[in-house]
């Protein structure tokens, strides 16, 4: 496992003095009974997009996906890789400050684990971090609305602001009715809440961040 700090960027860009965002400094969890966890979060920033995360070398490796996954394999959606963000990320929902980077509301829209199923062309697997590096990364999810196989792919540049992967349902699992979730409609995995409820409720006043019992299970 890589000892390098990758989390630079993201505390770069944010003042935890005014953000309840994780500031990442724990103890790097061992993940949901050891396999790998993937979050899905729903973020209605300056646009509403979905951040798909997937857990590698102690990070959540990240993208963000303007129309979200699709569990129908025609789909191809556009992925924008973002920085890489602490572990505990993966429970974070609530609102970021008004003036702050990505300033809005958060939702866990999905979570659970994933199985890194990545092989180079001879058949060998590879690592989920160096399949991301390298442009191509297979795995199966299992999460509460998202299962199955999804590949990431870069189809556009190599490393910066100017790459572009696609993120697809792999085939061989039926496609269901609704493909494509409505964000505005959709609810928490974790806490059955809107988008609309979190920013009431921190309009209240209300603490805006779910807090996990998973620590203790
Ligand atoms: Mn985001």
């Amino acid at each position: 496992m890589a000892d390098r700090d990758t989390l630079g960027e993201y505390r770069r860009r944010r003042d935890f003095t005014r953000t309840r965002e994780p500031a990442g400094r724990g103890a790097k969890g061992a993940g949901h009974g050891g396999e790998p966890s993937f979050v899905v979060q729903i973020h209605d920033a300056s646009s509403m997009h979905f951040d798909f995360r997937l857990e590698a070398d102690g990070v959540l490796k990240s993208w963000a996906v303007p129309k979200g996954p699709s569990d129908d394999p025609h789909d191809k959606r556009l992925a924008m890789p973002t920085e890489d963000h602490p572990l505990d990320y993966r429970d974070f929902e609530g609102t970021i400050a008004e003036g702050e980077y990505g300033a809005g509301a958060v939702i866990v829209w999905d979570e659970g684990t994933y199985e890194n199923v990545t092989r180079d062309r001879r058949g060998r697997p590879v690592p989920l971090a160096e399949g991301v590096e390298r442009g191509h990364v297979s795995f199966r999810l299992a999460g509460h609305k998202l299962h199955g196989g999804y590949s990431l792919t870069r189809i556009r540049g190599s490393e910066g602001d100017r790459e572009a992967w696609l993120l697809v349902k792999r085939a061989g699992t039926r496609a269901s009715r609704h493909p494509t979730p409505d964000p505005r409609r959709a609810r928490s995995a974790l806490s059955g809440r809107t988008l609309a409820q979190i920013r009431e409720a921190a309009q209240a006043g209300e603490a805006d961040t779910w807090s996990s019992d998973r620590a203790s299970s």
